[in-house]
C-alpha cells in the first residue's frame, strides 16, 4: 500500500492539481493532515475535492477556525482576514463537513504496520514541531514508530532515538529503520515556509518503508491572482512567490 500524504492545502486549488498530476499512478490511498481552507482563494473546491477523495483526514487549526465560531484572537491579521473571508464564502455543506472533521492524532492501521496523523503533533493539535527542541520533547510520546505532521509548513521532520535526535533531510528518500522514532512532515501543498516555493507532499510506501518527499512546480501566478481578485491580504498572495 502506498499513500499520498497531503497537509497545509490552504484552498490552493493549483497547488493541488500539481500534486496529483506529478503523484498520478504512485499511490493507491489519500490521507490529509489537515488545515484543508484558510489563505488561499479556493475552499470550497479543495474541501470538495478532499470530502470525495480522501481516505482519512485530521483537522487543522484553519479547519476550526474557518468553519466554526471559534475565536480568532489567536491568529495574525493576515490569517484572521483570510478565515473571516472563507466562512464567508464556504457553503454550508462544506462548513459542515469541516466543522465534523475528527481531531488528531488519527491512528491508521494495516496489516503491514500502523502509524499515526497529527495536524500539530501528538501531545496537541495546535502545537508547532519548528526544530530540534520542539521535536526531542516528543520523546516519549510516540508510541507508532511512524507520526505524519503539518501545521509547520516546513518539509521533512525529525528522527529521534534513545541517544538523540536529528533532522530528516527532504532532498532524498527517507528508509525508516527499526528502533527509531519518526516525526515525517509532508510539506505544505499549498503554501510552503520553508524558502521552496514549489508545492510539497510527501509518498509512503508501508512495504517498502520508504518516505518519498517530493516538489512540484505550480501555477503561482493563478494562484496569487486569485487571492488578489479575491480582496484577501495582499501578503497572502506575494507570499506564494517567495515559498515562506
Ligand atoms: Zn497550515
Amino acid at each position: 500500500m502506498a499513500y499520498l500524504i497531503l497537509s497545509d492545502i490552504h484552498g490552493n486549488l493549483e497547488a493541488l492539481e500539481a500534486v496529483l498530476a506529478d503523484a498520478e499512478g504512485r499511490y493507491d490511498c489519500i490521507l490529509c493532515l489537515g488545515d484543508l481552507v484558510g489563505y488561499g482563494a479556493d475552499p470550497n473546491a479543495v474541501t470538495e475535492w478532499v470530502r470525495e477523495e480522501a481516505a482519512a483526514v485530521v483537522r487543522g487549526n484553519h479547519d476550526r477556525a474557518c468553519s466554526g465560531s471559534e475565536s480568532l484572537e489567536y491568529f495574525n491579521p493576515h490569517a484572521r482576514a483570510a478565515a473571516i473571508w472563507t466562512r464567508r464564502a464556504l457553503t454550508p455543506e462544506n462548513r459542515q463537513y469541516l466543522t465534523q472533521l475528527q481531531r488528531g492524532p488519527l491512528r491508521i492501521e494495516e496489516p503491514l504496520g500502523q502509524f499515526l496523523l497529527v495536524h500539530g503533533s501528538p501531545v496537541d493539535e495546535d502545537q508547532y514541531l519548528s526544530n530540534m527542541d520542539d521535536g526531542a520533547l516528543m520523546e516519549g510520546h510516540l508510541e507508532l514508530p511512524a507520526t505524519f505532521f503539518g501545521h509547520t509548513h516546513v518539509q521533512g521532520g525529525f528522527r529521534l532515538a534513545p541517544a538523540g535526535i536529528a533532522r530528516i533531510r527532504r532532498d532524498r528518500p527517507l528508509t525508516l529503520e527499526d528502533g527509531y522514532h519518526y516525526l515525517i512532515n509532508p510539506g505544505a501543498v499549498g503554501q510552503p515556509r520553508d524558502g521552496d516555493p514549489r508545492a510539497a507532499y510527501a509518498l509512503y510506501s508501508i512495504e517498502d518503508q520508504t518516505v518519498d518527499y517530493r516538489r512540484v512546480e505550480y501555477d503561482v501566478q493563478s494562484a496569487s491572482a486569485k487571492i488578489r481578485a479575491a480582496g484577501l491580504p495582499e501578503v497572502l498572495a506575494l507570499r506564494l512567490f517567495e515559498g515562506m
